[in-house]
């Protein structure tokens, strides 16, 4: 029997990473993205091909599929700061009613459902490295709270719907990811700082820097994915590379790849902004055997060429 899965936000920048995984793997791909951060030049390649389908459609309202799924994988959502901060009701509504009805549709389809949540469920953590068990920090109130709550809620659904109606869930916690189709004013530290760096204008860091991420190249994430929906694990598990890096220091870093000219600048840091994020990634290593095989500046290197493009053709 063949194998058919729908991915939400399909044609963002994770989303569309996994059109191609899964595409490449054998399956029929449902790409389903209403556009509002995605882009469809994103899967244009995969347009027109026989099994693949894009549907431009809202996943908060009810979804008809024709025909079986066996497996969906709900990625939409504005997934940039800035993004969730021009866009709070539409983050909210995705994370909380698009779960809910992609949920419905596992039900009634009897597919397995995997969830793309966030590093961002830990808040500004407390505990660090973060392991699943952390329960995080986070304010409900507060800018960043229309993203982290919609994600947390997308949660406790998910494993509601695992335990009340037995629905087969997985739940990814995505740490900082980067790669092509990035987008490259999407607000980002690391697209901005690429922009900057390649232009030789003044990087932007927010504070004194001293805040940490920790990176992760896109194919290491998207492997990770994919072993978790063959896995039998339905517990949240994180996907990140656990190699640490403060924010001023990632600045120099990518002025050092790009050979650029650019200065750091200083500027204010946003409201509620991390201090600290770093994967404990014993969980993924145990069940799924995996762990990243790209190191960030490999990586990097790896993104460079996408962004000198993008540079070339937006500015
Ligand atoms: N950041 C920065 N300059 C920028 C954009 C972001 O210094 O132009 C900082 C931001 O305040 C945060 C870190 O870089 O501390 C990573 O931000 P990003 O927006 O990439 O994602 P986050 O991990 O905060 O969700």
């Amino acid at each position: 029997m063949e194998n058919r899965v729908l991915i939400t936000g399909g044609a963002g920048f994770l989303g569309s990473h996994l059109c191609d995984r899964f595409y490449g793997e054998g399956w029929n791909v449902i790409c389903m993205d209403n556009l509002i951060t995605g882009a469809f030049s994103n899967v244009r390649h995969l347009d027109g091909k026989d099994r693949f389908t894009f549907i431009d459609y809202d996943v908060t309202n009810y979804i008809n599929i024709d025909g079986p799924l066996d497996l969906i994988l709900h990625f939409a959502s504005p997934a940039s700061p800035i993004d969730y901060l021009e866009m709070p009701i539409q983050t909210l509504k995705v994370g909380s009613l698009g779960t809910h009805k992609t949920l419905g549709l596992a039900r009634a389809k009897k597919a397995k459902f995997l969830l793309a949540s966030t590093s961002e469920v830990y808040g500004d953590p407390q505990e660090h490295p973060q392991k699943e068990s952390y329960w995080g920090n986070v304010s409900p109130t507060g800018l960043r709270g229309v993203y982290d709550e919609a994600k947390r809620f997308a949660e406790a659904m998910a494993m509601a719907y695992h335990r009340y109606h037995g629905i087969d869930t997985r739940i990814v916690r995505i740490f900082n990811t980067y790669g092509s189709r990035m987008r490259l004013k999407d607000g980002r530290a690391l697209p901005t700082f690429f922009r900057q760096a390649l232009k030789n204008e003044p990087i932007t860091v927010f504070g004194d820097g001293s805040q940490t991420r920790s990176f992760t190249y896109v194919d290491d994430l998207i492997e990770g994915i994919y072993r978790l929906v063959q896995s039998d694990y339905v517990e949240p598990v994180n996907i990140g590379n656990p190699e640490e890096i403060s924010i001023l220091d990632f600045a120099k870093e990518i002025i050092e790849i790009t050979e650029s000219k650019s200065e750091i600048i200083f500027e204010e840091l946003p409201a509620d902004d991390p201090k600290i994020r770093q994967p404990d990634i014993s969980r993924a290593k145990e069940v799924l055997g995996w762990q990243p095989q790209t190191g960030r500046k490999e990586g990097l290197i790896k993104t460079m060429d996408y962004f000198k493009e993008q540079v070339l053709k937006n500015g």
